[in-house]
């Protein structure tokens, strides 16, 4: 049963008592806030051409490679993973060779310190699977990450890797518990699956595997494992769900093979209000009336912004607010500026007073797309007629909050609606260099607008949001959690808008909504030590960085040495020690620092482009 929230009717003397005191407290505050610096220092977006192009785990023949990643083509599920897989690496600076077994001959895997085995039907490649198995015995470091099928073979291999037994029927996963260290996000924590199925071995393990994740029923089946095998390893997914946002689940079981992984990381966390400063609404919500006995607009002014500032100050939040001028549907020019700039004057001084930035959503609510030749097209007036009035549009935006926060400079984009047309995106590129980076959505349907953390080719930066809305909740947490262990980054935007419809947090209330976004900040809190909060030019700044940075890792006897191509200013490494543990003393690490984040993970800044950790010597 769900518990009815109590309704809130303040009477209006208390209100206005309270809104004369909140309003003395941000003086006060504006004061005390213009005076402090933001924590750390910024992350400005760096010139194009500051980079080399970028050397994304390439495919080097000359040298070892990494990692050798079989996958089937034939296979429905392991195209599904192919669709992510290639990326995780990629992103990782992992040099990996892929090869598609369906067409082509497995190379010797002498060449190989890792391999992924991403397909499920071990029948096909009998010979090669037992290669696969006296590969591990003599040192080799095997990701089983498909759920495999069958029985012969696969319950052979599966049983070096530790199974003892697995059930006639595949068990439906609802949710993972954290069981140990392994991935961020609290021991013990759980997250929700949310559209569930019959995806999981039901397998029983021996003794000597641990585990890592399992899922969060009573029988707590096992999810995530490894198991030591002669000289080598077996890592066990065990998961069967391929999703982008479940990639962190398969990058830090990645991460379990070998004695170290270092991949890069954006180290960043933003939270951008779209529709912010925007004209507000007139007259009364249902919702709100209810709720708090007030209209829409001292609603926004009193509870909302209000609360948003606490938040902003209580975790040290540097919220962006994407602005939009007007809901009018004018798509032919001229295009007036909004007349109550006031409100945007209140508003986004305030946000910037708080440590956050501007930027830019549309001179009206309509994504930049054109109307086709069609004619029922031409006739929609949510397109535009063509780029030269979208162009007008933006302009329109752009010296308007020019006007509005001189000395701001406005370089992130955020499509409305999420949506963004190649018309539209090629006129930003190329009539508004002063904008510098989109922020879409990491995951989406094929109308949206969906990002990878990168630099596009013309040198746009893409910032995509992990999370959205006012009803975060524990299946939205795990996406979160997942893009913690691969990037280490996190990205929400929240429309105001959405609290005056009932679906998408009307029926909630500001309340509930309220709490659940602190719920995530403290999560966020908890889960990842140190993680740097940063505005959306900053992000950018952040993924730009990210993106570009190579690293070669050596292992000696003393440690491990990254040497780093494409460096900068700084750069940030997730790294897993699995066989030794690093010296974390101060001036141990030379060409940068370490931080411990939990059980064997660490974060690395490298402030040289030659980073050298030295193993801890036992006393
Ligand atoms: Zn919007």
């Amino acid at each position: 049963m769900e518990e009815r929230k109590p309704k809130r009717y303040l009477p209006v003397l208390i209100l206005l008592a309270v809104f004369a005191m909140l309003t003395v407290a941000l003086i006060g505050q504006n004061f005390w806030l213009g005076s402090k610096k933001a924590d750390g220092e910024s992350v400005s977006i760096l010139e194009k051409d500051s980079f080399e192009s970028a050397a994304q785990g390439q495919q080097n023949l000359d040298q070892r490679l990494e990692c050798l990643y079989l996958w089937d083509s034939r296979e429905e599920n392991s195209q599904i993973l192919h669709e992510q897989m290639p990326q995780i690496l990629r992103d990782m600076k992992v040099d990996f060779q892929e090869i598609d077994v369906s067409r082509q001959e497995i190379p010797s895997l002498e060449g190989f310190e890792k391999a992924i085995l991403g397909y499920g039907d071990y029948a096909k490649t009998r010979d090669e699977i037992v290669g696969l198995s006296d590969w591990v015995s003599e040192g080799g470091q095997l990701l089983i990450a498909l759920v495999p099928e069958g029985r012969g073979v696969t319950e052979w291999l599966l049983g070096k890797a530790g199974v003892e037994s697995i059930g006639g029927a595949y068990y439906t996963t609802t949710g993972l518990r954290l069981q140990d260290e392994l991935l961020l996000g609290g021991v013990k924590s759980e997250y929700e699956i949310s559209a569930p199925f019959e995806s999981s071995m039901t397998v029983v393990l021996d003794d000597e595997c641990q585990i890592s994740v399992t899922s969060n029923d009573e029988s707590e089946l096992p999810l995530l494992w490894q198991r030591s095998f002669h000289d080598g390893k077996y890592v066990v997914v065990n998961l069967g769900i391929y999703e982008k946002g479940y990639r962190g689940i398969y990058a830090a079981a990645y991460s379990m093979l070998g004695e170290t992984c270092v991949w890069p990381v954006v180290n960043g966390s933003a939270f951008y209000i779209d529709d912010f400063p925007s004209p507000v609404p007139d007259g009364e919500n249902p919702y709100i009336a209810e709720d708090y006995g007030m209209n829409t607009e001292d609603f926004y002014t009193q509870v909302w912004w209000q609360d948003i500032s606490s938040m902003a100050e209580k975790y040290g939040i540097r919220f962006s607010g994407m602005v939009v001028e007007t809901y009018s549907g004018e798509t032919q020019g001229p295009f007036p500026p909004a007349p109550d700039s006031q409100t945007f004057s209140y508003f986004g001084n305030s946000l910037l007073t708080l440590g956050g930035e501007i930027g830019l959503h549309g001179y009206n609510h309509l994504p930049l797309r054109i109307a086709g030749t069609r004619k029922e097209e031409a006739m929609d007036g949510s397109l535009w007629p063509d780029a030269a009035q979208m162009q007008a549009s933006l302009k329109e935006l752009i010296s308007f909050c020019e006007d509005l926060f001189p000395g701001n400079e406005f370089q992130v984009y955020a499509p409305p609606a999420n949506i963004l047309s190649e018309e539209g995106r090629s006129l930003i590129a190329e009539e508004f260099p002063q904008i510098r980076a989109i922020a879409g959505v990491y995951q989406g349907d094929e109308t949206m607008y969906t990002q990878e953390y990168e630099v596009a080719e013309d040198g746009l930066i893409e910032t995509p949001r992990i999370l959205s809305g006012y009803l975060l909740d524990s299946a939205s947490d795990l996406y979160a959690m997942s893009e913690l262990n691969l990037h280490y980054v996190s990205s929400h935007y929240q429309h105001p808008y959405d609290l005056l419809t009932a679906e998408t947090g009307g029926e909630a209330g500001w309340e509930e909504a309220y709490r659940r976004l602190c719920g995530y900040a403290d999560w966020l809190e908890s889960a990842a030590l140190g993680l740097r909060k940063l505005t959306a030019s900053e992000m950018a700044g952040a993924v730009q960085r990210f993106y570009y940075v190579d690293v070669e890792r050596e292992l000696t006897e003393e440690g491990l040495t990254l040497t780093l191509s494409n460096f900068q200013d700084e750069a940030w490494f997730m790294a897993r020690f699995n066989d030794w543990e690093p010296d974390i003393s101060e001036g141990a690490v030379s060409g940068g620092t370490i931080e411990h984040l939990q059980g064997n993970l660490y974060l690395i800044k490298a402030e040289e482009a030659e980073v050298t950790v030295k193993k801890k010597v036992e006393a």
